[in-house]
């Protein structure tokens, strides 16, 4: 008889045997390149899950430092991290090698520019957007429409939370949208409105399952449409399933403005 350890006892026993991922999902997603823009709650959330699940290759970007305030809901990090003053993409990196060593999560401490976000995503299978403003996601917009690079949005603010898959060429991206990126001030942020972890970490869920189902192939259940939530209203919401708009600046018209901007 084998001694071999077998799959069904093994770390990702539970995952392999849910019949949307199976031995091949598994395999899928091991060879996987995850790059996770922004490491904050989204982002920890993200990484987390991902480097449990197995996910082979994670590069986590992000330009700040763990501080108290984001113990709260930042579920990668620790008090000492925030003592220490350790940059947020380093302390992800470190908690994952002491979750799962099978993976390789690489910290990428930058601002995320024009001048370097296609350098940061290229190669990547898909890009998870864990950042928390908007001029970095109109730029990742441009950069994975531009590459053919899918990206989930997500973001959350308050008791509420948004995501939206974007398929470059087959969904809706976000300049389909919102052509324009609304100015700097006129939206909530987590700094003026304040935000509940609950609400970080659905969202977070909600986009690993996403990014699960592209690594693993099973573009059929993706979901097509704005997802919308508020956990203290109780009030879940998709819309219609969203198709690109033909007259879209970006992946209509290829105009990559953001990209140009410097
Ligand atoms: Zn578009």
């Amino acid at each position: 008889m084998s001694t071999q350890p077998q799959p069904e006892d093994g770390r990702y026993s539970r995952q392999i045997r849910f019949q949307g991922v199976g031995s091949a999902g598994q395999e899928r997603i091991s060879a996987g390149h995850v790059v996770v823009i922004g490491c904050g709650g989204l982002g920890t959330g993200l990484v987390n899950l991902l480097a449990r699940s197995g996910v082979g290759r994670i590069t986590v970007v992000d330009r700040d430092v763990v501080e108290l305030s984001n113990l709260q809901r930042q579920t990668l990090f620790e008090e000492a991290d925030a003592q220490a003053g350790t940059p947020k993409a380093v302390a992800a990196a470190e908690a994952c090698a002491r979750i799962n060593s099978e993976v390789n999560v690489v910290a990428v401490v930058t601002d995320v520019t024009s001048a370097n976000v296609e350098e940061l995503v290229s190669g990547a299978d898909l890009v998870l957007d864990a950042t928390d403003n908007l001029q970095t996601r109109y730029l990742l917009n441009d950069a994975c429409v531009k590459l053919g690079i899918p990206w989930i949005y997500g973001g959350a603010v308050g008791s509420t939370g948004m995501s939206l898959t974007v398929i470059p060429g087959e969904t809706a991206c976000l300049r389909c949208l919102s052509p324009a990126m609304p100015a700097s001030g006129t939206t909530d942020t987590c700094a003026t409105v304040g935000v509940l972890a609950s609400a970080v970490v659905i969202v977070s869920a909600f986009q690993w399952t996403e990014a699960i189902k592209l690594l693993t192939g099973d573009r059929d259940h993706l979901n097509r449409t704005m997802v919308y939530l508020d956990v203290w209203a109780n009030d879940f919401q998709q819309g219609e399933p969203l198709t690109p708009a033909p007259d879209c600046p970006c992946c209509g018209q290829r105009r990559f403005d953001f990209l140009a901007a410097s």
